[in-house]
């Protein structure tokens, strides 16, 4: 065989890339003519010009030029150039491309069957839609549409089922955050919170600061009113803190973070903002919890008690990131703890700070 049709092998099947030049300079060295035909269909393939199948408009890949190549250099070591030969190199290019086509629709199934099926195993609560996603993938994939409109259907289909995957886990998230009774954030949150706050007032080099709030005398109200109408006021209390909250949240721009801490009481963390505006806050909530009347209604919604009040003590700490040290969460806590003891101390119906 020439060594030129040899070099040409060589290039074609060991090379990454198709080299344009290099395959046109063996060409040249073999003395093959340039107007020969079988060459042009070459020069066509490289500058992609060729698009015999209507149903791709990419550019050849080297995957798709391997069988016509091959046939190509068949062609060479018979020297046939015919318009016979081209013609039939054609066919070949064309059944080729056609195979490949089928063959990366295969694998697309293939993948969305694998991906149904791990979708299946992992979310039994959900097993009619993703059966139902199953079904209809399988119905798109059979059906007599384009490719294109069978890939736009699956996607959608798949799109809508993964939305409703991601309301289950916004849901979860909510529910794991959330305390059942009051609806304000859980000790869960809280905890993990409260160190993410920490972290970015250290890096931020900003203020962080803690209420804690803790209902007077509640141990006589549930005595005197009972558990169930005791849970009722614990709502109503975390209604109020909440509302303060927001309040304030207009008024400075900052998000607050009411949380039901445990039993009867509740904490609020206060990021970004100086431990006096942290005060303000806290007596915000202090003064509304204090002006509302309880009024504790009947089965048939008759008045059975009326102008309740109950009252709650507040303690206020803070750090500035400059003590953003690994125990300064727990200080902080610790602090806005003891100053909330110092306002029952003091007289309940109080606010406190802890002053550094
Ligand atoms: P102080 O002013 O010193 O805080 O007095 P207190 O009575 O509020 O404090 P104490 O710690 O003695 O009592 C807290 C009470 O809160 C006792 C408990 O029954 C009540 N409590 C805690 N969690 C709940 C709850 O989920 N529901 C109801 N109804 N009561 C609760
Ligand atoms: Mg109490
Ligand atoms: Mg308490």
């Amino acid at each position: 065989m020439d060594t030129s049709v040899t070099r040409l092998r060589d290039i074609f099947l060991n090379e990454k890339e198709l080299p344009k030049r290099a395959l046109f300079a063996v060409f040249d060295r073999a003395g093959i003519p340039s107007d020969t035909c079988w060459r042009t269909l070459y020069r066509m393939i490289f500058d992609s010009k060729i698009n015999f199948n209507p149903i791709a408009e990419k550019a050849v890949s080297r995957q798709q030029l391997v069988p016509v190549m091959n046939q190509a250099l068949k062609n060479i070591e018979l020297e046939d150039f015919s318009e016979k030969a081209l013609l039939a190199l054609i066919k070949n290019y064309n059944s080729a491309f056609v195979s490949v086509c089928q063959s990366e629709l295969a694998e697309a199934v293939n993948e969305l069957d694998s991906l149904t099926s791990e979708f299946r195993s992992i979310c039994h609560e959900r097993q009619d839609k993703v059966e139902t996603l199953e079904t209809d993938t399988l119905q798109t994939v059979r059906s007599d549409s384009s490719i294109e409109e069978k890939i736009r259907s699956i996607k959608a289909k798949f799109r809508a089922t993964i939305e409703l995957f991601q309301a289950d886990v916004n849901k979860l998230d909510h529910i794991s955050n959330t305390d059942h009774l009051t609806g304000l954030y859980n000790r869960r949150f809280f905890d993990e919170q409260i160190h993410a706050q920490a972290d970015q007032a250290v890096s931020e080099k900003t203020w962080l600061n803690l209420l804690m709030i803790d209902i007077d005398n509640f141990k006589q109200f549930n005595d005197e009113y009972g558990h169930l109408i005791g849970d009722q006021a614990l709502k109503t209390v975390a209604k109020n803190i909440n509302l303060a909250c927001s309040e304030e949240s207009e008024r400075t721009g900052i998000v607050y973070y009411p949380v039901r801490y445990g039993g009867e009481e509740f904490a609020v963390i206060v990021p970004a903002v100086d431990i006096t505006e942290a005060e303000k806050t806290g007596e915000a909530i202090r003064e509304k919890i204090n002006g509302y009347t309880f009024v504790i209604r009947g089965k048939q919604g008759s008045i059975k008690h009326e102008n309740i009040k109950l009252t709650v003590s507040v303690g206020v700490a803070g750090f500035p990131h400059k003590q953003g040290k690994k125990d300064g969460v727990e200080e902080l806590i610790k602090n806005a703890d003891k100053a909330m003891f110092t306002a029952k101390k003091t007289g309940k119906n109080r606010i406190m700070t802890h002053y550094r």
